[in-house]
């Protein structure tokens, strides 16, 4: 996957060269660039934002920088999709911003699909209006709260779609977390076998895979009713998972 970020402070996207976004890297599964708008800028100064038209606090990204950042983000993207062989990449433009369709495990996988993605990480009051409206082709949000740029969202959005593209993460690990069969998951236990007077749950020990099976299934459903009945509400279990919900209703 071709993954680009626009922003003004590249350095913090060193972060991903660790753990399994740092592998995927080495591996060539992931190619990264991080594109500086001030190098687009033309004054002196390198100055990418301006006081905002109308008046009123803080400062708001200039247009043209981001436009120039976006086009050579966008000729390094049809250089990468021309050498990897890609025909028809789809690359969209994507603003991290708070007004954005908020991230869930759903949307990521609609973007795992994708060749690649330039992500535009905003600064100050955001970016200029028409930027937006002429180069972005959909915008994400991480939260209903306000953060002080658009880095951090970035690599949010960037991690989870890594870690779901194939052959980057052992499938099966991926497949039991939260979120992936619409339940939260299950309570994890390794060594020691007691701790603070606790014990790990007996049924762990046994290799008996079928109950240990149930028993996590049957775990994931105290969480999620407890702590996501949205998410309960929607769930709709498999045959034989609904066996063992019978199983639970008649004790
Ligand atoms: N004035 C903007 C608003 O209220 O919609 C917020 C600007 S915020 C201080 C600066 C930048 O941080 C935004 O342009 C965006 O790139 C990023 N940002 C802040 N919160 C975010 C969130 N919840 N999700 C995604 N990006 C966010």
């Amino acid at each position: 996957m071709f993954l680009a970020f626009i922003s003004i402070m590249p350095q913090m996207f060193e972060a991903l060269s660790f753990g399994i976004t740092g592998r995927a890297v080495e591996r060539g599964q992931v190619v990264i660039h991080t594109i500086n708008p001030r190098d687009f800028a033309t004054d002196n100064y390198r100055r990418i934002d301006e006081r905002p038209f109308g008046g009123g606090p803080g400062m708001v990204m200039m247009a043209e920088p981001l436009e120039k950042a976006i086009l050579h983000t966008k000729a390094l993207a049809v250089e990468y999709f021309a050498k990897h062989g890609i025909a028809n990449p789809t690359c969209p433009v994507i603003y991290l911003s708070p007004q954005g369709q908020t991230l869930d495990e759903e949307t990521v996988l609609a973007h795992v699909k994708f060749d690649g993605m330039i992500l535009l990480c905003g600064r100050y009051e955001g970016v200029d209006e028409r930027l937006i409206e002429c180069y972005v082709d959909s915008q994400i949000s991480i939260g209903d709260y306000v953060l002080t740029g658009g880095e951090l969202p970035a690599m949010v959005l960037a991690d989870s779609v890594i870690r779901r593209l194939p052959d980057v993460m052992n499938e099966a690990s991926a497949d039991q977390d939260s979120f992936v069969d619409g339940l939260l998951d299950c309570p994890h236990y390794t060594k020691p076998l007691i701790f603070k007077n606790k014990k790990v749950p007996e049924v762990l020990l046994t290799g008996h895979h079928a109950n240990i099976a149930k028993w996590r299934f049957l775990e994931q459903v105290k969480r999620t009713k407890t702590h996501r009945p949205d998410l309960w509400a929607k769930f709709s279990p498999t045959k034989e998972q609904a066996k063992w919900l019978k199983e639970l209703d008649k004790t």
